[in-house]
């Protein structure tokens, strides 16, 4: 049986990496990237674009305009984007969207239903878990449970990096030789990835606790 899947593609580390070790598993895959108006989203939609050209799959960037409007977040409005992190929880108040992955895997579910997709790739891995509760095991197994009641088609919600954190993510992306130079994982978006934000910071000391230096020296 031909397999295919959607995945939930922002051009940062964790959705680079999850594409990365399940593209095998798919003769079809699907790629959306959302413009919530964030301010990386152009860095994030070339970002995008290159690994889907790299990894041959479907690229379709979904507006969500109305999602702007109603959000207050840092990475959307005139507010600063916290940097040099201290303190993860308060960061991730100032950064977070409403309902952003439940929403996102909502959207992929239709995708998944309409084009009879088996499965919907999202990076939510154990660091962000640990802050973010939609990064986690049981909210990726519970929106699974609800997509068999909301679709016909019964998509699966699969985390390849439920299990890790960024330094196992880093680790798995140079064993498998996934493209990094491709990663825009900046909250603030930029030509190069600033270094100072909590996305940045995470990348950051990941790479350097891989011992991958010329990788710091390319995206930073
Ligand atoms: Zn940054």
């Amino acid at each position: 049986m031909v397999k295919s899947a959607v995945i939930l593609l922002s051009g940062g580390l964790d959705s680079l990496v999850s594409l990365g070790l399940v593209r095998k598993n798919y003769e079809n895959m699907l790629a959306l990237t959302f413009d919530y108006g964030q301010k990386a989203v152009q860095a994030e939609i070339d970002a995008s674009q290159k690994i889907c050209v790299y990894y041959k799959i479907l690229h379709k960037v979904i507006q969500l305009d109305w999602l702007k409007e109603i959000t207050h977040t840092a990475l959307v409005s005139d507010e600063k984007v916290p940097t040099d992190i201290e303190d993860y929880t308060a960061s991730m108040k100032a950064v977070w969207v409403p309902n952003r992955n439940g929403l996102f895997l909502n959207i992929a579910a239709c995708y998944a239903d309409a084009e009879g997709c088996e499965d919907i790739i999202i990076g939510a891995n154990k660091e962000e878990g640990e802050t973010f509760s939609d990064n986690t095991v049981e909210f990726a197994n519970r929106v699974s449970a609800e997509f068999e009641y909301s679709t016909l088609v019964k998509p699966r919600v699969v985390a390849p990096l439920i299990n890790y954190n960024k330094d196992d993510i880093v680790k798995k992306a140079l064993e498998n030789n996934i493209p990094l130079e491709f990663v825009k994982s900046c909250y603030i978006g930029g030509e190069k990835n600033c270094g100072r934000c909590e996305s940045c910071v995470r990348l950051k000391n990941a790479l350097k606790n891989n011992g991958a230096e010329e990788y710091i020296k390319l995206l930073f």
